[in-house]
C-alpha cells in the first residue's frame, strides 16, 4: 500500500516535471516569436489553436505580427509614393544630417548636382563643389533650421558651354532630434529672373525712345515760341521737324501697344485658313511707289505655289509681319537697290522670303536683331523713322502663327528674311481652296 503510494507519487512528479519542461519550451519558442517579430519579421507560432494561457498569449503575438506587417507595408507604399512626389517635384530637394552628409536627394537634385545612390551618406562638400550651396548647407545646419537666399549655380553642358541658374533656397531643419539635419529646397528662378531684367531694360529703353522725340518736339516748339515765328522759313522747317517727330512718337506707341498686345496673349488674332499669295502681292503693291521714289526695284515672285494654297493665320497679323520686312528692307537698302518678295509652298509650310541687296547685317549681330529695341545702327535707324521693335513684333506674330523667322545676311550685300508659316490640316485647306472662288462670285 505505502509501495503504492510512492509509486503513484513518483508518476505524479515525473508527470509535473514533464508538464513543466513542455511548457517552457513552449514559452521559449514564444518568446523567440515575440524577438523576431521585434525585429520586424513576419511570425506565426504553432501555438495559436492550443487552449489556455500559452494559446491566448500566441494568438495575441500573431495578431501583433498581422498588425506590424500591415502598417509596415502601409509605411513602404506611402514612402513609394512620397519618393514619386518628391521626384515629380521641379525643385531640388536635398536633405542632410547634423555631419553635413547627404542623407536623400529627388530625381532633380540628383540631375542638378550628378548624385546617384552611391551619394547617399557621403559629405555635402565632397559631392557639391559649388560653395554658394555648401555655404547655405552649413548656414542651415548651424542656425538648426530656417535659412533663404539667392544663389548662382554655373554648369558646363557637354559642349563645354557654361550655364548660370539662379535658384532661391529655402533650409528648414528636419523633425526629430535636433541632430537630425536639415533639408535644402532649390526653386529655379531662372526663368522669372530673366523675365524680370528683360521689363526692366524694356522701361529704361522704352522711357529713353519716348523721351528722344518728345524732347525734340519741346525744343523746336520753344525755339518757334522764343524767335522763329517770325522767319517763315524757320517755321516751315521747324514744323515739318516736329511733325516728323510726332509721327516718330506715334509709331513708337502703336509698336509698344501691339507688342503689349501679344506679350497678354490678348491679340485676338483669328486662325483660318488665308490664301498667301494673293495677300502678300497686295502687300508688295502697297509698298511699291514708296520703293520706286527711293530708286529701288521691287519685285514679287511665286515658286511652286498656288494663289489658292493656304495658312493658317490672321489677316492682318501677317499684313503686320510682311509689312515690317519690306519696310525694314527698303530702309536698308541705298538707291539703285533691289528688294524681292517670294512665296515658296514646302511640305507642310509656306515660306515668304523677303531679301534686299541693302547694308546687310554683321553676323555677330544677327542674334540680336529680333531683340526690343536693338539696333545695328542707332543713329541710322532713328534717321530712318525706326523704332527698334518691328523685327520683334514680326518674331511674335510668326510665334503666335505657330511658324518661326530666319535670317541670312552679308555686310554690304543685303539680307534675306525667311518666314515659315504652316499651312493647314487637309481637311481645312478645302474650305481654302473654296474661299477665293467664293469671294470673286
Ligand atoms: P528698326 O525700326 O530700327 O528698323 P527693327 O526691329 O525692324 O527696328 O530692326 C532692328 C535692326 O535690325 C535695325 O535697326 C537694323 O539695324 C537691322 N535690320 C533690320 N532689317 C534690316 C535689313 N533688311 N537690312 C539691314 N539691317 C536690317
Amino acid at each position: 500500500m505505502y509501495e503504492s503510494a510512492l509509486i503513484a507519487a513518483g508518476f505524479a512528479f515525473a508527470w509535473l516535471g514533464l508538464h513543466w519542461y513542455r511548457r517552457r519550451a513552449l514559452l521559449l519558442s514564444l518568446a523567440e516569436s515575440a524577438a523576431r517579430l521585434a525585429d520586424g519579421q513576419q511570425v506565426r507560432t504553432s501555438t495559436r489553436r492550443m487552449d489556455g494561457a500559452i494559446g491566448e498569449l500566441s494568438r495575441a503575438i500573431d495578431a501583433a505580427s498581422r498588425r506590424v506587417v500591415e502598417r509596415e507595408r502601409r509605411l513602404h507604399s506611402d514612402l513609394r509614393q512620397m519618393r514619386v512626389v518628391l521626384d515629380g517635384m521641379a525643385d531640388a530637394v536635398l536633405a542632410v544630417d547634423s555631419r553635413g552628409r547627404l542623407t536623400f536627394a529627388n530625381a532633380t537634385a540628383n540631375r542638378l548636382f550628378a548624385l546617384d545612390a552611391h551619394s547617399i551618406q557621403r559629405l555635402i562638400v565632397e559631392l557639391i563643389r559649388e560653395p554658394k550651396i555648401q555655404n547655405a548647407v552649413a548656414t542651415s545646419l548651424a542656425a538648426g533650421g530656417p535659412y533663404r537666399g539667392e544663389i548662382a549655380v554655373t554648369n558646363l553642358d557637354t559642349l563645354g558651354r557654361v550655364h548660370e541658374r539662379v535658384f532661391e533656397a529655402h533650409g528648414s531643419s528636419l523633425p526629430g532630434e535636433a541632430t537630425t539635419g536639415i533639408v535644402l529646397v532649390l526653386h529655379d528662378v531662372t526663368e522669372l529672373r530673366r523675365l524680370e531684367r528683360t521689363r526692366r531694360d524694356f522701361v529704361a529703353n522704352a522711357s529713353h525712345e519716348l523721351k528722344t522725340p518728345l524732347s525734340s518736339i519741346k525744343a523746336y516748339t520753344e525755339t518757334l515760341l522764343d524767335w522763329g515765328l517770325e522767319d517763315p522759313d524757320v517755321n516751315v522747317r521747324f514744323l515739318t521737324r516736329i511733325n516728323e517727330q510726332a509721327d516718330r512718337l506715334h509709331q513708337l506707341i502703336l509698336d509698344m501697344l501691339s507688342l503689349a498686345r501679344l506679350d497678354s496673349g490678348d491679340s485676338g488674332w483669328e486662325r483660318r485658313p488665308l490664301a498667301v499669295v494673293p495677300a502678300v502681292e497686295g502687300y508688295v503693291e502697297s509698298h511699291r511707289a514708296r520703293a520706286e521714289s527711293k530708286g529701288l526695284t521691287i519685285v514679287f515672285r511665286t515658286t511652286s505655289i498656288s494663289r489658292a494654297d493656304a495658312i493658317m493665320g490672321d489677316e492682318e497679323a501677317l499684313r503686320q509681319i510682311v509689312d515690317n520686312l519690306i519696310d525694314n528692307a527698303i530702309k536698308y537698302t541705298p538707291e539703285g537697290g533691289r528688294v524681292e518678295v517670294g512665296c515658296r509652298l514646302a511640305a507642310d509650310e509656306i515660306r515668304i522670303e523677303v531679301s534686299d541687296t541693302g547694308i546687310g547685317i554683321p553676323r555677330d549681330e544677327l542674334p540680336r536683331v529680333f531683340e526690343r529695341f536693338y539696333r545695328v545702327d542707332k543713329a541710322r535707324s532713328r534717321e530712318l523713322g525706326g523704332t527698334g521693335l518691328g523685327l520683334s513684333i514680326v518674331k511674335h506674330l510668326t510665334q503666335a502663327l505657330e511658324g518661326r523667322v530666319e535670317v541670312e545676311s552679308r555686310l554690304g550685300r543685303g539680307s534675306t528674311f525667311t518666314v515659315y508659316l504652316p499651312r493647314p490640316a487637309v481637311a481645312e485647306a478645302g474650305v481654302a481652296a473654296a474661299r477665293p472662288a467664293a469671294a470673286h462670285a
